[in-house]
């Protein structure tokens, strides 16, 4: 009768219709425009067909229910009257599905997230199986956008607006449980007993009961108070809008969904879905939104292997086996990441009790996991048996890539790589996850410098999705598919960088941190220094950070670091005295800042020497986009910048759009400003240069414009060639306010 491509009808019963989505080309299911048209086919069918009276939506793919809308075809919307329409063709059909006679029910496993989730909830019910892949969500503000299709509508109906906000504001990714416990699934089940409860579900429905949840008198009263009353829906838009704070202005995303939201809760559905629109015409051509969803696909892009390496003469080999020498913070991160992602894993450090020890750190990474709903409690049982603790080196000889994180000294590192050498078969890798170290001074100690490369994780592994992948001069290009591969594998994002000194993230942030440092060597406060970084949209301000990394590392790697700036730097000796004074940071309870013993922060700690005077500031700049930069930022931004352009002109990373990544995903750079060198852009390399001047006038030669920024800006180049149409786009929404 139909001639669906993406759904298959099967009607076993009598008045019940199961529809199963399964895209005949893709992977996972997604919201495109042929999926769309084949489901309004479908409900014009089930609109004139009474006889059905239940409507079961399924997925025929494992991998999930429907993973959202098609991102590609949603960047290719060129004008705000195309994005209308396209989001009201969204709307419509989820509100014909939500007015059909017929009882609709979604059966939800793994990624139900955007438009997946605005569909299941425009059905009558959702029922979700309870496994660890199950995940329902509106993400859309983090590629700077709102939901479109009805979610800023449907799901403050269904968990009351706070629960929604929050949920839409943080792009939270429920697990089924939470899911279950906040209201937006009726029904959830493990894996083995899902199909029989589902049935008795669907009979339940069929037989007319209703759906009972208990639910407190006292929170159903609260609930309606502060949802259907004019006093508190003010007072809940109020305290949202303030926490939003200046991430209003920085991801104009945001406060577009709470203007949506309580245009709905105030007018009615129909208006709700009208200001729906209306915002997301609004923030999709925002530069906030062109960036979040560049840093997208470029993340796709880093995931795939061609990127990195071609030719198939270099696949990759197979990994099995991956042996981790040294079970400390860093070992045992990637040991309980790697046997997380299905690996058999050898943990060696060279005591029993540091063995253990590192075991320990395992299972507690686990049992986090299991909280967080990321892993059932089975699954994260065979995973931990999968992880063999040792002291000895037999077992590291089965491994087919070995990953050193042992203490950070070379006469160390270069034993282990000797030993093995003389052990490990022919086609196995040797990996480094050295901070600092020249890489093929351990290479040169093996046979096969061909085969040792670095693997520069960050900390804490199980959070940061980056990897450096590092290719020093003699590693080979099947060496570099193999950890490319690996690091897709272990879920993270792979970036092929340079040998030398930082490699490309710690060799940028580096200049940033060492000027928070000068800044209060000069007489800043900690305080004035991390509240710039933050007003600029870093998540943490630059002394914050160097507490959580621990003062004690960041001196370590400050001498090979501080040594590259071009000017001699304070930095080194300022953090040894505050090592000497036992301020290591969070962990010893001081560092730049006091700590309570939760780790909460209690004001500013004494400053390690001190000071006179106050520090080099220039006045305020306006840059090329309108934004005014104050004097500390100017001059931690401007370092950092610089250092990114300095890397892109000595190769360390081949395209100004890795070093962009690298450094959102590395260090959580302000990702609404898409990165380092896309800033230069936006703020004109024009005023970079001449900032830069001012600053190397003022401050140092350090701040010299490196040579590619300056011919940059006089040929008139841009690191991004839609650099230009960016900028455009930010003066029409000036006059546009
Ligand atoms: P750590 O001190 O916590 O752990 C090092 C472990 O290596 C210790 O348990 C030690 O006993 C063990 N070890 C020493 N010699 C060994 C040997 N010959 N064989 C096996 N084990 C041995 O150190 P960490 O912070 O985990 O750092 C490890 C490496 O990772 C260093 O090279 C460091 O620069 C790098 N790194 C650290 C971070 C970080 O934030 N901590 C981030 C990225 C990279």
């Amino acid at each position: 009768m139909f001639n669906f491509r993406n759904l298959k009808l099967v009607s076993n019963n009598p008045g019940v219709m199961t529809v199963v989505v399964d895209m005949p080309d893709r992977a996972v299911n997604v919201l495109d425009q042929s999926l769309l048209e084949d489901l309004a086919t479908l409900v014009s069918h089930l609109e004139q067909s009474p006889q059905v009276r239940l409507v079961v939506f399924r997925s025929g793919k494992e991998s999930g229910f429907l993973a959202g809308a098609d991102v590609k075809q949603l960047h290719e919307i060129s004008t705000a009257e195309q994005a209308d329409v396209v989001l009201k063709v969204g709307q419509d059909l989820f509100s014909r599905i939500a007015a059909l006679k017929a009882t609709t029910v979604a059966v939800i496993h793994g990624s139900c997230l955007g438009g997946g989730l605005e569909f299941a909830m425009s059905c009558t019910h959702r029922v979700a199986r309870d496994d660890a892949g199950t995940r329902l969500g509106l993400p859309e503000t983090q590629l700077g956008i709102l939901p479109g299709w009805g979610g800023t509508q449907r799901l403050p109906r269904l968990v009351g607006a706070e629960t929604a906000l929050r949920m839409i504001l943080e792009g939270q990714r429920l697990s089924a449980a939470k899911a279950y416990s906040r209201g937006l699934v009726d029904m959830i089940a493990p894996p083995e007993q899902f199909e029989a409860a589902l049935d008795k579900f669907l009979t339940d429905r069929l037989a007319g009961k209703s759906v009972r949840r208990k639910k407190s008198k006292w929170l159903a009263w609260l609930a309606w108070l502060r949802d259907e009353t004019t006093a508190g829906r003010w007072v809940l838009f109020q305290l949202a809008r303030r926490q939003l704070g200046r991430k209003a202005k920085q991801y104009p995303a945001l406060p577009a969904v709470l203007r949506a939201v309580e245009t709905g809760l105030r007018r009615g559905i129909d208006h709700g879905l009208a200001a729906e629109r209306a915002e997301f015409g609004k923030v999709l051509f925002s530069s906030t939104c062109r960036r979040l969803l560049d840093l997208f696909f470029q993340r796709e892009r880093a995931r795939k292997p061609a990127t990195w390496v071609s030719g198939t003469e270099n696949n990759p080999h197979t990994v099995k086996t991956v042996a981790v020498l040294g079970a400390g913070t860093m070992g045992a991160g990637i040991a309980q990441l790697a046997a997380f992602q299905g690996y058999h894993v050898v943990l060696k450090d060279i005591q029993q009790d540091l063995v253990d020890a590192g075991i320990k750190r395992i299972n507690q990474l686990f049992d986090d996991a299991v909280k967080a709903g990321a892993l059932g409690s089975a699954e994260a049982d065979h995973a931990r048996l999968a992880v063999e603790g040792t002291v000895d080196w037999k077992a590291v000889e089965a491994a087919d890539v070995v990953i050193e994180a042992v203490v950070e000294r070379m006469e160390v590192k270069q034993d282990v790589f000797r030993e093995l050498d003389r052990r490990l078969p022919p086609m196995s890798l040797m990996v480094s996850n050295t901070s600092a170290l020249p890489i093929h001074e351990m290479a040169s100690v093996t046979q096969r410098p061909d085969q040792v490369a670095g693997l520069h994780f960050f900390n804490p592994v199980h959070k940061m999705q980056l990897v450096e992948v590092v290719k020093t001069e003699n590693s080979s290009e099947q060496t570099i598919a193999t950890l490319v591969e690996l690091v897709r594998n272990l879920g993270k994002v792979p970036i092929v960088v340079a040998e030398g000194p930082g490699f490309l993230v710690n060799r940028i942030l580096f200049p940033y941190l060492d000027e928070a440092v000068r800044l209060v060597s000069e007489g800043a406060t900690a305080e004035e220094v991390d509240r710039e970084a933050k007003r600029f949209g870093m998540p943490m301000g630059p002394l914050e950070l160097l507490d959580q990394v621990g003062v004690d590392i960041a001196r370590d790697v400050s001498h090979s670091l501080s040594a590259l700036s071009g000017e001699p730097s304070p930095t080194p000796e300022w953090l040894a005295a505050m090592v000497a004074k036992g301020q290591l940071g969070k962990k010893s309870g001081a560092g730049f800042y006091k700590y309570s013993s939760k780790g909460d922060k209690e004001g500013v700690a004494p400053a390690a020497q001190v000071t006179h005077g106050k520090p080099a500031l220039s006045p305020p700049v306006w840059f090329g986009d309108g934004e005014m930069v104050g004097g500390i930022a100017q001059r931690l931004i401007l370092s950092l910048v610089n250092t990114a352009a300095v890397c892109l002109s000595e190769r360390v990373v081949t395209d100004a759009w890795i070093v962009d990544l690298g450094m959102v995903l590395g260090t959580g750079f302000a990702p609404f400003r898409g990165g380092p060198l896309r800033l230069a852009d936006s703020w004109g390399l024009q005023h970079v240069v001449a900032t830069l001047d001012r600053l190397a006038t003022t401050c140092g030669p350090r701040f010299n414009a490196c040579a590619l920024l300056r011919d940059m800006h006089q040929r008139g180049e841009t690191f991004y060639h839609d650099a230009h149409i960016e900028r455009d786009v930010e003066v029409m929404e000036v006059n546009a306010m």
